[in-house]
C-alpha cells in the first residue's frame, strides 16, 4: 500500500514537473539528461592536442615541448570538452548556482568520449582536486569531489578525498597570468598520511583546466609524496587561442 502511494506520488511529480533538458528546457526521458539536439550541438575537442596538457600541438604523443620539459606535467590528461558555450554554462551553473546534482550529468556527457581511455588508464585511486576549507564552507560542496565520486563509481576504483589537502588559501586564478598562477599555487597542497600513496597510480579529477598551473602543483605534491603515475581528468579545457 505504502509503495503504491509512493509510486502514485512520483507519477504526480513527473506530471507536474516533467524532467527537462537543462539547456533548452524541452522535456526529456529522464532527469540528468540532455535532449538529442543539445547533445549533438556540444563541441568536439580539437584534433591535434597534447595528451598531457591539451594544448594544440602537431605531436600529441609523447606530449608538447612544454610538457616534455616540465617534470610536473601530468603523465596523461583527459578532457571532455573545450570550455566555451553551452558546456561553460553548464559548468558555471554546477559550480556557482548551487546545483550539485549536475555532477552526474556532466560526468555522463564526458563518459561517452572518455570511458575507453579511462578504463585503459586503470588508476589505483581517484582523487578530487581539493578546495581550501574556507572556500568549501562558502560554496558548501567541492565540485571536484562530486565529479570524482561519479568517476570512481563508474571505474570501480576507490575515491580518496582526505589524502590531497589544500592548506594554503590561494586567490582565484581567473584574473592571473600564467606566471602569477604558478606562484599563486606554489606550496598550496600537502599529502595526509602519504603511506597510502606509495607507488600507486592516481587519477586527479577537476572541473576546468586553464593553464594547468593548479594541476601541475598537485601532481608535484603527489609525486614527491610517493605516487607513481599521476593523470588528470577535467570536464573541460580552456582553449588558449580563444578570446
Ligand atoms: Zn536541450
Ligand atoms: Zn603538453
Amino acid at each position: 500500500m505504502a509503495r503504491g502511494v509512493e509510486h502514485g506520488f512520483r507519477q504526480l511529480l513527473d506530471l507536474l514537473f516533467p524532467p527537462a533538458c537543462p539547456i533548452c528546457h524541452q522535456s526529456v526521458q529522464a532527469v540528468h539528461r540532455l535532449c538529442r539536439n543539445c547533445l549533438d550541438s556540444l563541441p568536439p575537442l580539437p584534433e591535434n592536442h597534447c595528451l598531457r596538457c591539451g594544448a594544440h600541438t602537431t605531436r600529441p604523443e609523447p606530449g608538447c615541448g612544454a610538457c616534455l620539459n616540465n617534470p610536473h606535467a601530468p603523465d596523461a590528461a583527459y578532457f571532455g570538452f573545450p570550455y566555451h558555450g553551452r558546456v561553460a554554462e553548464l559548468i558555471l551553473g554546477f559550480k556557482f548556482a548551487d546545483r550539485p546534482e549536475r555532477s552526474r550529468l556532466l560526468v555522463e556527457l564526458c563518459w561517452e568520449r572518455l570511458h575507453q581511455a579511462l578504463y585503459w588508464e586503470d588508476p589505483d585511486l581517484v582523487i578530487p582536486m581539493p578546495l581550501h576549507v574556507r572556500r568549501l564552507l562558502w560554496r558548501r560542496y567541492n565540485q571536484s569531489a562530486l565529479l570524482a565520486g561519479e568517476v570512481s563509481a563508474r571505474l570501480g576504483k576507490p575515491l580518496v578525498t582526505d589524502l590531497l589537502i589544500r592548506h594554503k588559501r590561494t586567490r582565484p586564478q581567473t584574473r592571473l597570468n600564467a606566471r602569477a598562477r604558478r606562484l599563486n599555487v606554489q606550496g598550496a597542497f600537502s599529502v595526509n598520511r602519504p603511506e597510502r600513496l606509495h607507488g600507486r597510480s592516481v587519477l586527479l579529477v577537476d572541473d576546468v583546466f586553464t593553464t594547468g598551473a593548479t594541476m601541475q602543483a598537485a601532481v608535484a605534491t603527489l609525486k614527491r609524496a610517493g605516487a607513481g603515475r599521476v593523470s588528470g581528468l577535467c570536464l573541460a579545457r580552456v582553449d588558449p587561442d580563444r578570446p
